[in-house]
């Protein structure tokens, strides 16, 4: 019998009302090995409904005590942490300690969350005239929604909760389909940790339930990661709606590569930039823009250290890269690589004649390196995400800067050198939101906010980090005035003004 996964509402386990199911594939198998409840308008009403009922309480109980629950919650992260690698390899498909890393990364946001009552703090000036103050306030925005997406099962749904529980709302999680075990198990976790029923819930599903969250009247914000259609509709509808959001959408990040970096450093974080997660990760490196005489001497080694690649289940020991999310996104991949060849992009080393020798029913594909891309290729105009890295080569830093300023995303970049001039002009100029210095995957850390620019990012404020407590909180500024009672008043119709 294969097991089957309800959604979490009210604290604990519900079907959903119209029964709908959903596969869930462990990708190195190529199997299905769980089946998921999707959650239609009814669930999704269900779910606000017990987030706005558990918002009063949770909204007066003070900040220290939701911290508190937090801190509880981050040793149960620590506790759990292989048991929650395993099910985001078991549904993911990246490699165990891959996987571990990135639930490391979601405590750390619990971590960063822990300590947000002191930026709940507000401001306060006396005497802004005479015998009057202004202060003001932060509060919670209500019942929040978070939208994730397949590739970090545990670290995007930390990016948002945590942040927004210790704030003072209360939230729902659509996680996504293809990865919801991680997610309910979290919640439980929480649970577990003293938080109240209703203050987080789980609702797997597809588009239907998206669609309700974002027309639902009790949802005030809703935070969504994913690909940028998806995340251009989602702004779209939820601003519409009058809704507070942040969409953090898809990424084609470059690494520039100067003749005096050191080249086995930059082939090195190229390598795991590149392949880490099957490419996978929305900060994954895609295209390397190679400056001038680092081309010949940069492909060579890049080439050397992806064909000595370990490609194989994430469960096994010594296994670097694991298999992609499903058959349908290897064909994509496949299709993508075809179609650079076709269009002149020179195979250094095509992963679509790997093969794996067990299990072989497994949706993988080899690492590959194409040289000699150019802007007006798909594999170049696309988020391939997948295990296929793009070289350009170009002759100048200028180049190198406007061929990135030219593209549409603007998520991560890296630059290799050992100039600081032209790390400091790289850092300046380029139109990215977050920018690696001989670091090629740039992803700040839990105090810091994470997002990007231009297409991948609509909305003003990043994730977690002083952004993200912006996010979930609304300002409230108030003056005050208290008169000595016997003093003499007089109205003016006049604007006041000191
Ligand atoms: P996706 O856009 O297909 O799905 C994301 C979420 O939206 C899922 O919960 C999914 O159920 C839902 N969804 C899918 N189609 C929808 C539709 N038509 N209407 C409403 N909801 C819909 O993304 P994915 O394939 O799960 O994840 C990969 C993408 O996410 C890549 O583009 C990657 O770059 C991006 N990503 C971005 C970041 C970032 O921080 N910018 C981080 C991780 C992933």
């Amino acid at each position: 019998m294969t097991p089957t996964l309800k959604l979490w509402i009210g604290g604990e386990e519900v079907a959903s009302a119209g029964g709908r199911l959903g596969d869930v594939f462990d990708p190195a198998l190529g199997q299905v090995v769980r089946r998921v409840h999707f959650a239609g308008r009814e669930d999704v009403a269900r779910a606000v409904a017990a987030a706005e009922a558990a918002l009063p309480g949770w909204r007066d109980t003070p900040p220290l005590r939701r911290a508190r629950i937090l801190m509880r919650f981050r040793e149960l992260l620590e506790a759990h942490r292989d048991e929650l690698a395993r099910l985001v390899t078991e549904e993911h498909g990246k490699t165990l300690p891959d996987a571990a890393g990135s639930v490391q990364r979601g405590l750390e946001v619990v971590e960063f969350a822990t300590g947000i009552p002191h930026l709940l703090k507000g401001e306060l000036s006396e005497d802004v005239a005479k015998g009057v103050s202004c202060h003001s306030l932060r509060q919670p925005v209500g019942v929040c929604a978070g939208i994730t997406p397949f590739n970090f099962p545990a670290m995007v749904p930390m990016w948002m909760f945590p942040v927004a529980l210790a704030c003072g709302n209360t939230f729902v999680l659509k996680p996504s389909e293809k990865v919801p075990s991680t997610s309910l198990r979290l919640a439980s976790l929480l649970g577990e940790a003293g938080l109240p029923p209703g203050v987080l819930n789980v609702v797997p599903g597809d588009a239907e339930a998206v669609g309700a969250l974002l027309a639902h009247p009790g949802v005030s914000a809703v935070s969504f990661v994913g690909s940028t259609p998806v995340a251009r509709h989602v702004y779209e509808t939820a601003a519409k709606a009058g809704k507070r959001v942040q969409a953090l959408g898809g990424a084609k990040n470059h690494a520039v590569v100067l003749p005096d970096a050191d080249l086995d450093l930059a082939a090195d974080a190229l390598i795991g930039a590149g392949y880490g997660s099957a490419g996978e990760r929305c900060m994954a490196i895609s295209a390397v823009v190679a400056v001038g005489a680092a081309a010949e001497p940069l492909v060579a080694r890049l080439r050397d250290r992806a064909a000595a690649l370990r490609v194989g289940a994430g469960t096994r020991a010594g296994v670097e890269m694991g298999p992609l999310i499903t058959a349908a996104h290897r064909e994509r991949v496949r299709g993508l690589i075809a179609a650079g060849i076709a269009e002149g992009a020179v195979p250094v080393l095509d992963g679509r004649a790997l093969r794996v020798e067990e299990p072989t029913a497994g949706f993988f594909l080899g690492p590959t390196l194409l040289d000699r891309v150019t802007t007006s290729m798909s594999v170049y105009r696309e988020e391939i995400f997948g295990p296929v890295l793009i070289v350009l080569r170009v002759g100048s830093l200028d180049e190198a800067i406007a061929l990135v300023n030219a593209n549409p995303y603007g998520n991560g970049t890296a630059v290799f050198t050992g100039s600081g001039y032209a790390a400091q002009r790289f850092e300046r100029e380029v139109q990215v939101g977050m920018v690696g210095v001989n670091v090629a995957i740039p992803v700040p850390m839990a105090f810091f906010s994470f997002g990007g620019w231009k297409q991948s990012l609509f909305g003003d404020l990043h994730v977690h980090g002083a952004e993200g407590v912006k996010f979930y909180t609304r300002t409230k500024t108030v003056t005050t005035r208290w008169p000595e009672p016997s003093a003499a008043t007089a109205a003016s119709l006049a604007m006041p003004t000191l």
